[in-house]
This record gives C-alpha cells, sequence and structure tokens, in this order.
C-alpha cells in the first residue's frame, strides 16, 4: 500500500511503470514544502525493492526498513525541508557516486534521494549530470524540489518529473482524523491553514511550537506592513541575517506573507477601500513576495532584495 495521501495521479503514473517494468533511472519530484514528495519517493523505493505480492506492501522487510529509514541501500543527500538548508557539494556527490555503482547490498535497488535539489552547488550538479548520463543498472536517483526553475535544465531534462500539488483542504482534515486520530475540530483548523500540504499539518498538530512560530511570524510582518519605513527595513535586516542558517524559516515567512496580501486582496473583492491599497496594489504585493522568494532561491544579495520587497509594498493602516 502506498503510504502518501491522496496524489492519485503520480502514484497511477508510478504503479503502471512498475507493472510495466517501465521505470525511470532518476525522476524528479516537485511541489511546496511538505506536500508528500519524500513519502512518495520513498514508497517508490520500497515498490521496487518489495518482497510482497503488491508492491509496495508495507509489511515485508524491504518495505518496513525503507519506511524506518534503515535500508542499507538507501542514501539520502541534503537535508529535510524542515531542518534549514544548505548547498549539497561535489563531496557529498562524489562519494554517492562511488557507492551508485557498487551492487545493492540489501534489496535489488540502490537508490540515492536528494532532498532539495535546487541546492546541489554547480560541481556537485555537473557530477550528479554524468551519473545521470551513464547510470548504473541498479539504481534509482530520486530528486526532489520546491523550486523545479532552479534545478539544472540539462539535470531536470534526464529525469521523469512528478509534479504534486497541494491537497484539497478536506482531504487533509480527513487524512488527520483517520491516519494521526487528531480531533475533527483540530483537524479543520490546522488543514485550513496548511495550504493543502499534509506534513506541515502532521507536524504542526505534533509539534504545538509551530503554531506559535506561525503567529509570531504573522504579527511580525502584520507590524512592518503597518510599519513606515524605518521598520520595514529592520524587518528585511532580520530577515536577511536569518537567511543563511535558517534558510526554511524565510521561505515560510514569505510564504506566509504571500498569503496575507491574497487573503486582504479577496476580502476587498467587489466593493474597495477608499483608504486602504488598491486591488491592483494588492496584487502588485502578492506578485511582489513571490519574486522576491525567486531571487533569495538564485542567490541574489538578500539584504537588497528584502528590502526593494519592502519599498514596494503597499502601505496598510494598523487595523
Ligand atoms: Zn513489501
Amino acid at each position: 500500500m502506498w503510504r502518501v495521501v491522496g496524489h492519485s495521479g503520480a502514484v497511477r503514473l508510478l504503479d503502471r511503470s512498475l507493472s510495466e517494468g517501465r521505470l525511470a533511472h532518476a525522476y524528479l519530484f516537485t511541489g511546496p514544502p511538505h506536500v508528500g514528495k519524500t513519502t512518495l519517493a520513498m514508497d517508490l523505493v520500497a515498490a521496487v525493492n518489495c518482497d510482497g505480492p503488491e508492491p509496495p506492501c508495507g509489511e515485508c522487510s524491504q518495505c518496513r526498513h525503507v519506511r524506518d529509514g534503515r535500508h542499507a541501500d538507501v542514501l539520502h543527500l541534503g537535508v529535510a525541508e524542515d531542518e534549514g538548508r544548505k548547498a549539497i557539494g561535489i563531496d557529498a556527490v562524489r562519494d554517492a557516486a562511488h557507492q551508485a555503482n557498487l551492487n545493492p547490498f540489501e534489496g535489488r535497488f540502490r537508490a540515492i534521494v536528494i532532498e532539495g535539489a535546487e541546492h546541489l552547488t554547480e560541481e556537485a550538479a555537473n557530477a550528479l549530470l554524468k551519473l545521470l548520463e551513464e547510470p548504473p543498472a541498479r539504481l534509482m536517483l530520486m530528486l526532489l524540489t520546491a523550486s523545479p526553475d532552479n534545478v539544472l535544465a540539462t539535470i531536470r531534462s534526464r529525469c521523469q518529473r512528478v509534479d504534486l500539488r497541494p491537497l484539497p483542504t478536506a482531504a487533509v482534515a480527513e487524512a488527520l482524523t483517520t491516519r494521526w486520530e487528531v480531533p475533527e475540530a483540530t483537524a479543520v483548523e490546522l488543514a485550513s491553514l496548511s495550504a493543502g500540504r499534509l506534513g506541515w499539518a502532521v507536524r504542526a498538530w505534533e509539534d504545538p511550537a509551530i503554531l506559535e512560530t506561525r503567529d509570531r511570524r504573522l504579527e511580525r510582518l502584520t507590524a512592518a506592513a503597518e510599519g513606515g519605513i524605518e521598520e520595514r527595513f529592520a524587518y528585511a535586516a532580520e530577515l536577511a541575517n536569518l537567511l543563511p542558517q535558517q534558510r526554511t524559516a524565510v521561505r515560510e515567512t514569505l510564504d506566509l506573507w504571500a498569503e496575507w496580501w491574497l487573503e486582504r486582496l479577496e476580502a476587498q473583492a467587489g466593493e474597495a477601500d477608499e483608504d486602504g491599497p488598491s486591488r491592483g496594489d494588492l496584487l502588485l504585493a502578492v506578485r511582489e513576495v513571490l519574486r522576491t522568494q525567486d531571487l533569495l532561491d538564485r542567490n541574489v544579495n538578500p539584504r537588497l532584495a528584502l528590502e526593494a520587497l519592502m519599498l514596494s509594498l503597499p502601505r496598510v493602516a494598523a487595523g
């Protein structure tokens, strides 16, 4: 049984490739953080190694070892999305390439899983490209990314791409109640905050600090939106300083801010508020936040990019 929730199109595609014996050597799983990319990739690794009648059976030792993160043939590079990001360098990829050429030890396939493939350095990406050009027969490469446009095009073109989209809110709520036994009211609330990312909702359920962090970020960005230029530049500096160590935190903060502007835009539908920003201003604000996120992924000077963002956002009256 596939453990991933939803994403039925992707599961069907992979299931069919499995049963027809036509799997790709390399997959690129794309989608927002915590939408299910890692779970789906690990399901596929379990499936190709599974000894059960209907892979992935979830019960044989291959499936269990993959699920528990102790399968001898699975190698993870990069770091999970909630642990902050740093570059994936040439040494890590060289080590992986060396292992890739050894026969699998425990199962039928070796798997190299690269979390945050957009963070491969240029050198590392080129080393990976060599592996993709002449992949060993019993190797599966799984690349995971939230921003596929920032993965080298030559790498992208050698992978089968599987795009994961946010789940419907109701599907997140249902999974929370049935699989994690979250009380219904809480499940509905977490689902509505999750933006369709079940992984985020599960983490928020297991760790209340995540919701507290969200509230604190909201307070801070609301103050910046309502504040003057000094307040805004102080906030830009704060985010820029956070970026090297806590890239994911900054990304999540900007996600939250894009949502914040979007909510104002939706609330304003129909009647324009004479004192507040116009619809055009609000739409521009959403776009500017998303554009800045993209710029930060491309390693521009973060302080300058964030200050430019602060200057471009409309002023909002304190409410
Ligand atoms: Zn199995």
